[in-house]
């Protein structure tokens, strides 16, 4: 079998480099290792997912979905509230996105791009990957049967899967200490359809262990915990260590204490991770293949869709014989954003970020500066907080504390 182009996976990233190369008239092959709807985590978008969906071509499929708007977040420590709307964002962009369960929403864009001409290979697995001069010779299993595919480009948007990173010995660890989360789906009968439900919330338990909580229009609601989890007790079930878990903190305990889980809680463990190099001769990495730092600011799939949708735009530049310089144009782009995000998700464990979130110091323009961080669009360079992000947040920090005495 020949395509222009294979992709390895059909997530977001995948999906979202698929739609470009088809608009472009290219021929499309991703090879998918499960069958969909699957399940995966990952459930809040940011504001800049949208343009994204749009450029892709993808977003009016999603619109019909009716998947719960989020126009903002709030954060929540002790008694202490923080809350973000999108639309007063420093950056003029898009002010409100979706909060999706991810098995539909990912089978929505596969099926889309299915659409537009894009063949999904299901339940099929990439095993080995072999580059020649001009081509790559990609190999794959689909229920004991192997065969070969060959393409001009592959794209690994393989997401915790890192197919290349592992093939290619490109793996090297995250710097950020491994955390776990601790996640379930739960029945919110007790939801109040206020503007509270269209944000995600955010509960701080102790400085490195937080909870999310991400309601859908289907009226169930996704709850994680992130951090430490020493204080899961191996002796008792999932489902009890997260009832305990929701026992120990009354905002949580009185909306979701008595709500049914819809599985049983699940742990991931060690999610961060990172790469030598994100493209090379005729591959390129996307999405989770490349780093993945934290849950904290819900930017994985923004940064899937950012990398899926450049990475399949450069190939086809290259595809029409025009010159990439992908160090440039893909690899400095993605780490900028990376960059960015790196430092505020550093600052939230250090606590300094969230010194400033539940400080009452802050003003307006600073809080939409800080705001256009977390709706995504950690490219606008006029944006103070993220051109000086490596400072900026320590800076307001000790300011805050000298105002105090
Ligand atoms: C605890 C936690 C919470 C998170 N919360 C959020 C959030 O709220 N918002 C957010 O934006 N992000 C969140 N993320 C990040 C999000 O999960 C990922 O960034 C996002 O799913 C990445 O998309 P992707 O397309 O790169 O990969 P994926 O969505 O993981 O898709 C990769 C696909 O590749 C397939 N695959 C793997 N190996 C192979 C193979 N060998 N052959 C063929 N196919 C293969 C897989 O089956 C899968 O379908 C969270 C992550 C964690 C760990």
């Amino acid at each position: 079998m020949k395509t222009d182009v294979l992709i390895i996976g059909a997530g977001p990233s995948g999906t979202a480099s698929a739609a470009i190369l088809r608009k472009e008239g290219f021929d499309v092959t991703i090879v998918e290792k499960t069958t969909f709807p699957r399940f995966v985590i990952g459930e809040s978008l940011l504001p800049r997912c949208m343009d994204l969906l749009e450029e892709a071509g993808l977003l009016e499929a999603i619109e019909k979905q009716d998947y719960k708007e989020k126009h903002g977040a709030k954060f929540y420590r002790g008694n202490d509230t923080c809350e973000f709307n999108f639309s007063e964002q420093y950056t003029k962009a898009k002010t409100w996105t979706w909060q999706v369960p991810r098995a539909d929403f990912d089978k929505v864009l596969a099926d889309e791009v299915a659409k537009k001409g894009a063949t999904i290979l299901y339940n099929t697995a990439v095993e080995n990957v072999v580059f020649e001069n001009d081509k790559v010779i990609t190999t794959v299993t689909s229920n004991d049967e192997t065969k070969t595919i060959e393409s001009k480009y592959i794209i690994d948007g393989s997401g915790y899967g890192r197919v290349l990173p592992n093939l290619l010995d490109l793996n090297i660890p995250s710097t950020l200490p491994v955390r776990s989360a601790f996640f379930t789906h739960v029945d919110d009968t007790n939801r109040s359809e206020d503007i509270e439900s269209s944000r995600i919330q955010v509960v701080v338990l102790k400085a490195d262990v937080w909870v999310w909580i991400i309601p859908f229009s289907n009226g169930k609601t996704s709850l994680g915990v992130v951090g430490d989890l020493s204080f899961i007790d191996k002796t008792k079930t999932n489902d009890e260590n997260f009832r305990i878990l929701l026992e120990s903190n009354d905002f949580l305990n009185t909306r979701f204490g008595k709500n049914k889980f819809e599985f049983e809680p699940k742990v991931i463990d060690g999610y961060s991770a990172g790469v030598k190099q994100l493209y090379g001769n005729r591959y390129v990495l996307t999405g989770n293949s490349t780093e993945f730092l934290d849950p904290i600011f819900s930017s994985g799939v923004t940064f899937a869709l950012e990398s899926g949708v450049l990475a399949a735009k450069l190939i086809v530049k290259e595809l029409n014989n025009e010159k990439v310089d992908w160090e440039k144009e893909y690899s400095e782009y993605i780490l900028q954003g990376v960059a960015v995000f790196r430092s505020y998700v550093d600052r939230w464990y250090d606590e300094t970020l969230q010194t400033v979130f539940f400080s009452d110091e802050i003003d307006q323009d600073i809080k939409g500066q800080i705001c256009s961080v977390l709706a995504g669009y950690v490219w606008d360079e006029t944006n103070p907080f993220i051109k000086k992000h490596k400072r900026i947040v320590q800076t307001l920090a000790k300011v805050i504390a000298i105002k105090k005495g």
